[in-house]
């Protein structure tokens, strides 16, 4: 199997699957009770929470256990809208994953003013637009660093600035970024960032959210006195404890291992660009996670290619995992500007840890055949 989907999710890296096992097998305490089964329970997540901030240049404090990055991402944006009433209006971008933008749909139907900053032809925001879009009443700026599904990385440093001088806080969704660029919530500049442990070779299931010391947000779930009565619920333990080891592993394998991946997509994208014909590259030349390739095919269906590729075991996909399967043709795709039948050719490769030098010379092998095939095919057809 080729495996050429990891911004979808990412295999669990077996040391962290070992650590999960181990810390299953041997621990069942309630996090919070008082006695020594509860507190060295409690000990696992401190030493996760310590793994997590460290990533960030963050304190442990500031890091709130969640159960997914889309929680992460609602936790931010109602929490601070809610804990600021007198100011209805939030900014975002177009090119946003699900779950920030249908949370501001629903954020919308309830009378908050929403702007979406749009993005060029390589999916970058127009940073003075959002500028202009800025008034007394805008309670938050969320931007998403890298997108998920052309990889374009937004120039988030900037949008701190700005919003700094405007005393508006910042929101990040950096789910797809952690593990593929470097991340320091105080080089960014941002008061809240999403991240997910799925996306990091850790289980599904468990995200975190950074929250700067002092942002104004109400809790997201009430109840009992988990992280810090922020975010109720008796903690998921193992996921917890998966999410610290894939973090650690992250920082131990450092930029030797963003470096492969980077090459090995080269690699392949070079091979397309030369093997196939009639193909657009969407996405930031420079500014991108450098491993993930989105490519439209003109003439051909997304899906079609999708499924013939299947069927020699590489799996990629059309776009966010999140929307698949959806009719419409992918809302980022359309943000930079391709018309529909071009966004419905769209085919997204993303590289992780354990693609090898071999799987990109068998996609190089087999997808130029595929293509060939099914153009032939739609040309006898037409
Ligand atoms: N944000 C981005 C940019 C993503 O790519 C994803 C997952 O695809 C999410 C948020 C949601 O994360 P989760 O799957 O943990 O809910």
């Amino acid at each position: 199997m080729i495996y050429l989907d990891n911004n979808a999710t990412t295999p669990v890296d077996p040391a962290v699957s070992e650590k999960m096992c181990q810390f299953l097998k041997e621990n069942f305490g309630n996090p919070s009770s008082l006695y020594p089964l509860g507190k060295q329970v409690n000990k696992f997540l401190t030493e996760a929470r310590e793994s997590v901030s460290k990533a960030l240049g963050a304190e442990r404090s500031e890091i709130f256990f969640t159960g997914s990055g889309t929680e992460s991402d609602n936790f931010a944006i109602r929490g601070i809208l809610d804990a600021h009433p007198g100011q209805n209006e939030f900014i975002t971008s177009s090119i946003e994953h699900p779950a920030i933008l249908y949370t501001a749909a629903y954020l919308e139907k309830r009378g908050i003013k929403v702007t979406y900053v749009p993005v060029d032809e390589y999916g970058t925001i127009d940073l003075d637009f959002l500028k202009q879009a800025i008034t007394p009443k805008t309670a938050l700026i969320s931007i998403m660093l890298a997108n998920n599904e052309i990889g374009t990385i937004q120039p988030i440093k900037k949008i701190a600035k700005i919003a700094k001088e405007r005393n508006i806080p910042v929101h990040t969704d950096a789910v797809q970024a952690l593990g593929k660029m470097d991340l320091d919530v105080n080089d960014l500049g941002v008061d809240l960032l999403s991240l997910s442990a799925h996306k990091i070779y850790g289980p599904k299931g468990i995200g975190a959210l950074y929250i700067r010391k002092g942002t104004q947000i109400v809790p997201f779930i009430h109840g009992g006195h988990q992280e810090s009565e922020m975010r109720a619920g008796t903690e998921n333990t193992a996921g917890i404890v998966g999410f610290g080891e894939a973090v650690r592993l992250l920082r131990e394998k450092g930029n030797k291992e963003k470096k492969r991946i980077e090459k090995l997509a080269e690699e392949l994208k070079k091979g397309v660009e030369e093997r196939v014909d009639k193909i657009r590259f969407n996405g930031h030349p420079k500014t991108r996670l450098k491993g993930t390739l989105n490519f439209s095919f003109y003439g051909l269906e997304a899906e079609a290619i999708l499924l013939a590729l299947a069927t020699k075991e590489i799996y990629v996909s059309t776009g966010s995992a999140c929307s698949e399967g959806e009719e419409e043709s992918s809302p980022v795709l359309k943000a930079i500007g391709l018309e529909p039948d071009v966004a419905r050719s769209s085919i997204r490769m993303s590289l992780g840890r354990f693609n090898t030098e071999e799987d990109i010379q068998t996609v190089l092998k087999e997808l130029p055949e595929i293509i060939n095939n099914l153009r032939e095919i739609s040309e006898e057809e037409e």
